[in-house]
């Protein structure tokens, strides 16, 4: 296998501005197929605004995004094949469980016995088995969170990627859904794109992390090179800081 082929996702010299306002500089980055890369940082670091140009979510000012050695730069997010749960769960408020987790499947033509399948798979898997009746507002946070998870793994996207999907509930519910979630990479093994500041969870859950700040890479290693080997001040303090 050659490098590109190993390499699921490739940005290279990828920016974005905002008006005038340069919320990425040009950023090279390879995912590798199978990983789990989390992209750490402080609030307004430019965490979300990368995973948005990886999705299709937000058009980048330069460069190019290849997926699977393909140029996706320009390709529409339904396009690309990459699954997103967001901080707020972004469930449908009148649909039960089932049917958020059915929803995307739906919207692709998929057969009516098939959706049953697929969608009892997903929820058993996220351990919401007994829960597809549910309205969202019936549901826990972390209920709600399982059935986001659900929505994105049901239809096998080659890549998930998650901004902050932990960070509206409790401490120890993160950390049990920490454990869940890397149980998921593991089990399905699917390539991860995590978003996250809070440096014990980047810790927890990497193969890789990806610590940004003002809009740049500052470094990108294992949770051993971060922790034992910051390359600056910055990354010294903010992966030594503890909440
Ligand atoms: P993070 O996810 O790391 O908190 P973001 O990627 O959301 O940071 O934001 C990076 C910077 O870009 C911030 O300064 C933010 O205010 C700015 N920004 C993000 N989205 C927009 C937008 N749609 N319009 C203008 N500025 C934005
Ligand atoms: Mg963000």
């Amino acid at each position: 296998m050659t490098d590109t082929e190993q390499n699921m996702i490739e940005l290279q010299g990828v920016s974005k501005e905002f008006g005038t306002f340069l919320a990425l500089h040009a950023t090279t980055l390879q995912v590798k197929k199978g990983e789990f890369l989390t992209l750490l940082g402080p609030s307004g670091s430019g965490k979300s605004t990368l995973l948005n140009m990886i999705s299709g979510a937000f058009a980048s000012t330069t460069g190019k995004i290849l997926l699977n050695g393909v140029d996706i730069t320009n390709a529409p997010p339904r396009k690309r094949g990459i699954g997103m749960v967001f901080q707020n769960y972004a469930l449908m408020p009148h649909m039960t469980a089932f049917e958020n987790v059915a929803y995307p499947l739906k919207v692709r033509g998929v057969s009516k016995a098939e959706i049953k399948d697929k969608v009892t798979d997903a929820l058993k898997r996220v351990g919401l088995a007994g829960f597809e009746h549910r309205k969202p507002k019936q549901l826990s946070g972390g209920q709600q969170q399982r059935v986001g998870i659900a929505r994105c793994i049901v239809y096998s996207p080659s890549i998930i990627m998650m901004d902050e999907p932990l960070g509206a509930l409790d401490k120890n519910l993160r950390e049990q859904m920490q454990d869940e979630i890397k149980t998921l990479h593991r089990e399905i093994g699917t390539t991860f794109i995590y978003v996250t500041h809070d440096q014990e969870e980047a810790l927890n859950m990497s193969d890789r992390i990806c610590l940004m700040n003002h809009g740049g890479i500052v470094q990108l290693g294992t949770p051993d090179d971060l922790y034992f080997r910051p390359v600056n001040k910055f990354a010294a303090q903010f992966i030594g800081e503890s909440n």
